[in-house]
């Protein structure tokens, strides 16, 4: 016999989570997040279904149907993406330039792909003239990129540049857009990306666990023709069709409750205006990038493709970064982060996304940063 534990109330600290997700949950959502459950196919909860697809379809700028929350973390609707677009032999052409380009590599092999790769250094974007150059040598059947490397801070520009170039060539394009959905500029339909996944936790502001993804017909048309079964059942999306699609059939039970918080952390991007909310992370984010610099320490990217939602600033020599980022979760009870991969100890990665891009967090995070450096 097991002793019976004995295990306290559930009580974590207060943190302002500025670091590179989760953001700081609004309270709408977190409120939407204790609603009483209803069925999984309840006829309210179809419409509720509904109205979170309308909903994404606005956050990503798209008209594709094919548009949903993944049940999991950003990584279930990346291997969703990626996992169903590539076929056992085909080949997928994935970015140097991250961490999360990386990842987006693993997968492909796991899928039966074979990876061939396009660079730039961490912390550049693609260039168009390389992607089309890769396109020539490799003729992928699919290429991926990450519109936001969280690992590095960096956008990535000339879209619609690189699109054209894997089109030239038939490939069709996935973008990984977990760091920018709801916070930096992204048109989906606009650039002709034919699928993009992204996380809640960024700049949804929404806790993991509900994870948008979204494909246009071409895309959806080779996941149907496929001649073999995507690998993973769970996360099969022509099975996964069968329930957000018309027919609304048992496929697993959906997070009831994640699905209530991403729709009311999207029905608050509406509220706010897409584009509105574009402007507001580049503003308060800007406030921060003018407060870190004038206090002497640089950002690691070129200005031109500065990330808002995740600012990647530079360890100053003889900084310990682990001793400040302990230092200000200890006084401040405020997250940032360390960098990660070819960055770790470089970099501080300094997130302002969602709700948390507001000047008092701002505020808060240059007043504990030069605390930290005194
Ligand atoms: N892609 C990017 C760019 C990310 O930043 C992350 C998470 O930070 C992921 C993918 C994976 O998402 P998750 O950690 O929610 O599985």
């Amino acid at each position: 016999m097991q002793e019976t534990p004995d295990v306290g109330e559930l009580s974590p600290p207060q943190r302002t989570l500025m670091g590179p997700g989760p953001s700081p949950v609004h309270p709408r959502v977190l409120k939407a997040m204790s609603t009483p459950l209803v069925g999984h196919l309840d006829p309210s909860f179809v419409e509720i279904m509904d109205e979170t697809q309308e909903l994404l379809r606005y956050a990503f700028q798209t008209d594709n149907q094919w548009t949903i929350p993944v049940s999991g973390t950003g990584s279930a609707a990346m291997e969703a993406a990626i996992g169903n677009l590539v076929e056992p032999g085909d080949t997928f052409l994935a970015p140097t330039n991250g961490y999360f380009g990386d990842r987006m590599a693993e997968m492909a092999r796991r899928a039966g792909g074979d990876v061939v790769r396009v660079g730039a250094p961490w912390g550049e974007p693609l260039d168009p003239d390389d992607v089309a150059d890769a396109c020539e040598e490799f003729d992928p059947d699919v290429f991926g990129f990450v519109h936001a490397e969280t690992s590095t801070g960096a956008k990535q520009t000339n879209v619609p540049a690189i699109t054209a170039a894997a089109h030239e060539h038939d490939a069709l394009v996935v973008a990984d857009t977990v760091t920018s959905l709801g916070g930096v500029e992204l048109r989906v339909d606009d650039w002709n990306i034919d699928a993009a996944y992204s996380g809640p936790q960024k700049c949804l502001s929404c806790p993991p666990g509900a994870s948008p993804l979204t494909l246009n017909d071409r895309a959806m048309d080779k996941v149907l023709d496929r001649d073999a079964p995507a690998r993973s059942w769970y996360l099969d999306l022509s099975l996964l069709e069968g329930y957000w699609g018309d027919e609304r059939a048992y496929h697993h039970t959906a997070p009831i409750s994640n699905v209530y918080a991403l729709r009311e952390a999207l029905r608050l991007v509406a509220e706010e205006g897409i584009e509105e909310r574009w402007a507001r992370h580049e503003r308060v984010a800007g406030a921060l990038k003018a407060g870190v610099e004038a206090m002497g320490l640089g950002l690691n990217p070129e200005p031109d493709y500065w990330l808002p939602s995740l600012n990647a600033v530079r360890v100053p020599d003889g900084v310990d970064d682990g001793a400040v980022i302990d230092y200000v979760l200890e006084h401040y009870d405020l997250e940032i982060a360390s960098g990660l991969g070819d960055l770790e100890g470089d970099i501080f990665r300094i997130g302002c996304m969602g709700h948390g891009a507001r000047p008092e967090n701002v505020t808060l995070v240059l007043a504990a940063l030069a605390d930290a450096f005194d």
